[in-house]
Formats: structure tokens, C-alpha cells, sequence
């Protein structure tokens, strides 16, 4: 059975959009394949790109905070990204991109299936709640609200995206009120 790891490998080799050629390293994504947690951010920035691993960089650190606050680390949740290189200069992704890489991401949701996928920023909340047959609003929006699909036993939490936290205690504030909500549902699991 095709698995994560082979998965990564593939992701490695990667060329079907162009920004194989600006990349230093892919980020297929990383953490425990079996978690019942999957958080999914946006695209590797500058220092993802040289370690070839996800929120590695400042955003990463307001992650771990967030993580820790309900009492969890990177080793019970799995962190992936809606594109897996980089665009240069941290631009926004393309569509052309998004519908280029995406695939990986929907693979990777099938093979971990999470009960609880945790979308940061827009870009990871519209592809994700789209991909499930709703209409996204913005993060302003729907941030902190459970969109549930018991039929597939799976719950969607979007939060804003750590980024936007990093020189803004007020969303800072929100952020962590936003994952209480996560650490309660984890509870009920
Ligand atoms: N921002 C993201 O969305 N993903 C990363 O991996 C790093 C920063």
C-alpha cells in the first residue's frame, strides 16, 4: 500500500508546476502519520524552503505556542502545507499551482485520516472547506467555527493564520481562544 514516505519521495521529485525551479527544498509536511489532528497551512516560506520541513520559521514558533496551549506537540499532530514549495519572495499561490499540488494534500488527508483538520489562513480554509462542497468565507469570518461531517467523522476548525499573529496580540488573543475550542473537541474524540 502506498504510504506517506512514498508519498514524500514523489513530492521530492516533483515537477508539475514551475516552482521546482526556485526551490531549494519541497515540504511535503511532517509529524506522526496516525494523528487524529492535521493541521494545513499555506506554502513553505524562506526558512521551510532551506530545511525542507514545515513552520520551521517565526509563524512556526507561534505554532508550537498555540499547540503547546492545548497541551500538544508536533509529534501528535501532522502539519502540511496547500503547496509544497515554495513561490519566490513568499508571493501568494497561483491557481495554476494550487490545482498542480493539491493532490498531494488530498492524498495525504486520505492517508492519515485525521478527525479534526485544522485550517490556517485563508488559502487552507477556502481550498479545504471548497474541497468539502462549502463556500468559504473569510478567516475574519468563520475563524474558530466547527464545520462537522459526521459522515466522514471528520470535524474542520479554521483559525487565522499564525503569521497574522505574529506582530498582533489581538489575534494572538483570538488564536489561542480558537484553539481551546480544538483542545475541547480533541477531548471528545
Ligand atoms: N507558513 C505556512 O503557511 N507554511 C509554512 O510551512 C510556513 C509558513
Amino acid at each position: 500500500m502506498y504510504n506517506l514516505k512514498e508519498l514524500s519521495e514523489e513530492i521530492k521529485h516533483c515537477r508539475r508546476c514551475k516552482l521546482w525551479r526556485t526551490r531549494k527544498n519541497p515540504v511535503p509536511g511532517s509529524g506522526n502519520p496516525k494523528a487524529d489532528i492535521m493541521l494545513i497551512g499555506e506554502a513553505p516560506g524562506r526558512n521551510e524552503d532551506i530545511e525542507g520541513k514545515p513552520f520551521v520559521g517565526e509563524a512556526g514558533k507561534i505554532l508550537d505556542q498555540l499547540l503547546s496551549s492545548i497541551n500538544l506537540n508536533r509529534e501528535q499532530v501532522y502539519i502540511a502545507n496547500i503547496l509544497k514549495c515554495r513561490p519566490p519572495g513568499n508571493r501568494d499561490p497561483s491557481r495554476e499551482e494550487i490545482d498542480a499540488c493539491t493532490p498531494f494534500l488530498d492524498r495525504q488527508i486520505e492517508l492519515i485520516k485525521p478527525r479534526i483538520i485544522v485550517t490556517l489562513g485563508n488559502f487552507a480554509t477556502r481550498y479545504i472547506l471548497e474541497k468539502f462542497n462549502l463556500k468559504a468565507e473569510s478567516i475574519g469570518k468563520i475563524h474558530g467555527s466547527i464545520f462537522n461531517f459526521k459522515d466522514r467523522n471528520l470535524k474542520i476548525v479554521p483559525v487565522y493564520h499564525p503569521a497574522s499573529a505574529l506582530y498582533n496580540p489581538k489575534i494572538k488573543k483570538i488564536m489561542l481562544d480558537d484553539f481551546e475550542v480544538i483542545g475541547e473537541l480533541i477531548e471528545g474524540i
